[in-house]
């Protein structure tokens, strides 16, 4: 007999969808009739669905508001947590993500749902997940928007226009955090080495147009691995600030 197939763990991009949803209803329990959790039903199961996933239970109406209640855990409006169950862990941490902030949420969440419906995104993240680089931390908008951004940092076409511009401008390819000069350092073998990093909020990704110039910082591959090791990820005005005073110890 074939063995039941369990619906995979939310993730992080789920908790934020449904985190979104838990704040428009104020925590209530939503009612039979309403649209919306019927609404992030569907993009959940949309979301599943193109990375192979199939299941009458598969995040349902019902799944979609038990989540709510686990949500319900999480909020400090509801002292009494009497009965309320949490979910995963991801949950405890997508609250404290978002908590002070929810307009970003709603953006992120915004996001994240263009990315659902935009299949591209979810192509990209499919294929991202095998080449997980276990020293990175994925972002607090969650996995979708991540590998977006990595995806158009990477864009070869885009890189290269950078860099040039920057050899126009300074003569020479120097990190924007830390100064440091692959050339200067490895001779013949850096030159023309640096990598790029988008500076855009994660949150405006999925409806962006192309990627700017402006929109990419050039970094050494130190100072862009520290920015992406941890949650949440830094700017790179709190990296410069990171590293004067790491050097002032
Ligand atoms: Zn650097
Ligand atoms: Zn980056």
């Amino acid at each position: 007999m074939a063995k039941k197939k369990r619906n995979p763990p939310w993730t992080r991009d789920e908790i934020i969808l449904a985190l979104d949803l838990y704040r428009q209803v104020q925590g209530a329990w939503p009612r039979e009739s309403d649209s919306r959790v019927a609404a992030l039903s569907d993009t959940l199961n949309s979301f599943w669905h193109a990375r192979g996933h199939e299941g009458a239970t598969l995040r349902n109406t019902n799944g979609v508001k038990m989540k709510l209640m686990n949500l319900r855990a999480h909020d400090p409006a509801y002292p009494d947590k009497a009965g309320l169950k949490a979910g995963n862990h991801i949950e405890r941490e997508v609250w404290a993500d978002f908590e002070d902030d929810p307009r970003h949420l709603q953006e992120t969440a915004d996001a994240i749902r263009r990315a659902i419906v935009s299949r591209k995104a979810i192509h990209i993240e499919v294929e991202s997940d095998e080449i997980h680089d276990p020293n990175e931390a994925e972002a607090p908008e969650g996995r979708l928007l991540t590998v977006m951004h990595h995806r158009r940092e990477r864009s070869q076409k885009i890189v290269k226009a950078k860099k040039q511009d920057a050899l126009n401008k300074m003569g020479r390819l120097t990190c924007e955090a830390c100064s440091f000069d692959f050339a200067e350092r490895y001779g013949a073998r850096g030159d023309g080495f640096i990598e790029c990093h988008h500076i855009k909020p994660l949150a405006d990704l999925a409806g962006a147009g192309n990627t700017q110039l402006a929109d990419l910082a050039l970094l050494c591959a130190n100072c862009h691995r520290m920015i992406h090791a941890k949650r949440p990820w830094l700017s790179l005005d709190e990296l410069r600030v990171l590293l004067v005073s790491a050097n002032e110890k």
